[in-house]
């Protein structure tokens, strides 16, 4: 029998609603029974006139459906808002984003390159907790921190670097059960431990005692600038890797450079019970509009949703789809077609040279 599933989407702004319509699409091709049900978050939501970035509907059709397909959000640099990347994480509870990087045939990278990035989400340095420059609480916090000997200007702001051993664990554990899961023999922790004690390292301890409960993983680890240097020289002496959330954005697009473009990057966040697939992408506002942007990171995230839902054939063929056409390198977005002599097509060109090879036989 075929199973329904409900997906919910999040066209987002910037080229998220023509890179997910164009996801949707050759989802749709792959013969999986996906009824799609459409909520606005972040700028589109308000400009829809929502009273928030990301409104209780929304939060509720994720919850009930325990799955949604995502485009870009952006954010607002002036900062008057929260980030609603960070409001939607926060409210889902996604405690863990992973970001697989490969190597795909025809474009210029690394042999080697085939590594998962798990990033823990809910904390670090990036999770939001702030204090504006100037604010009574930047000040209050500026005195109490003089007060310990440490030089800190008055009139500084703050963004909180935070880590708790609870966190650490819950997002090592999902590491080491992803590696298990998908015939990974090693897992790296990458960290800073030897400079910030209070959190760090806590992320080398649980990864330590969390090794030691799945010996047939293989665990190491490496500080965050020696893996950086190894991930350019020999990535692939990487496996699954492990880390905190700034540091995993970094490395994930470091990789993302590596293999091709970001344009490639997919991904997935998970909560207890809910997953939202989104590219490793922005909203990239300057192509907004112009189909031009590339689809695949949307897609292969496509890829990551139908291997959750248990649609594993589906999820090959549209993987070895888009893999065919980035090999073939006639329908290439200007991003693909860069380094490559190809026609330079737009992101529904693409995305149909890609709905057409769903449906080819192998
Ligand atoms: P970006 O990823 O949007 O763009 C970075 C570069 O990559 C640009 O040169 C862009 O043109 C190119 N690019 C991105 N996606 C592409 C695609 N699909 N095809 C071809 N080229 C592509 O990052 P940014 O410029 O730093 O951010 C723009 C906005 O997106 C900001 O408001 C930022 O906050 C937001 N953002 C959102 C998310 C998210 O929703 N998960 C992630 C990153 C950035």
């Amino acid at each position: 029998m075929v199973q329904n599933h409900r997906v919910t989407v999040f066209p987002g702004d910037g080229i998220g609603p023509e890179v997910v319509d164009a996801a949707r699409e050759v989802l749709d091709a792959s013969g999986v029974a996906l009824e799609w049900e459409i909520h606005q978050i972040g700028q589109a939501a308000l400009d829809a006139g929502a009273d928030g970035p990301v409104p209780e509907a929304a939060l509720a059709s994720v919850r009930e459906n325990g799955v949604a397909l995502k485009g870009p959000l952006s954010t607002d640099a002036g900062r008057k808002l929260r980030s609603p990347n960070v409001a939607l994480r926060r409210a889902l509870d996604l405690y863990v984003q992973v970001r697989p990087v490969r190597r795909f045939p025809g474009v210029v990278a690394p042999a080697a390159l085939d590594l998962v990035l798990v990033r823990i989400m809910t904390e670090d340095v990036n999770a939001g907790i702030e204090y504006l420059p100037g604010s009574p609480r930047a000040r209050a916090l500026a005195a109490w921190i003089a007060e310990d000997g440490f030089t800190v200007d008055p009139d500084s702001g703050f963004s909180l670097k935070v880590a708790s051993a609870s966190e650490i664990r819950r997002g090592v554990e999902f590491a080491f059960a992803w590696a298990r899961e998908h015939g990974r023999r090693r897992v790296t922790a990458v960290h800073k431990a030897t400079i910030m004690r209070a959190t760090d390292a806590l992320l080398l301890e649980t990864a330590r005692a969390v090794g030691a409960e799945h010996p047939t993983i293989e665990l190491d680890d490496r500080l965050l600038d020696d893996a950086a240097v190894q991930l350019v020289r020999d990535p692939g002496g990487f496996d699954v890797v492990v880390t905190s959330n700034l540091y995993g954005d970094v490395l994930s697009s470091l990789a993302a450079g590596l293999a091709g473009g970001v344009g490639l990057l997919a991904g997935g966040s998970f909560g207890d019970g809910v997953a939202v697939f989104e590219a490793g992408h922005g909203s990239a506002p300057k192509y907004a509009g112009q189909d031009c942007a590339n689809p695949c990171g949307v897609i292969l995230s496509g890829v990551l949703m139908l291997r959750f839902l248990g649609e594993r054939d589906a999820a090959d063929r549209v993987e070895r789809a888009v893999l065919d056409v980035i090999r073939e390198g006639r329908f290439l977005t200007r991003d693909l077609a860069r380094d490559r002599d190809g026609t330079v097509v737009g992101t529904r060109a693409m995305a149909e040279a890609i709905r057409e090879c769903v449906g080819r036989p192998s």
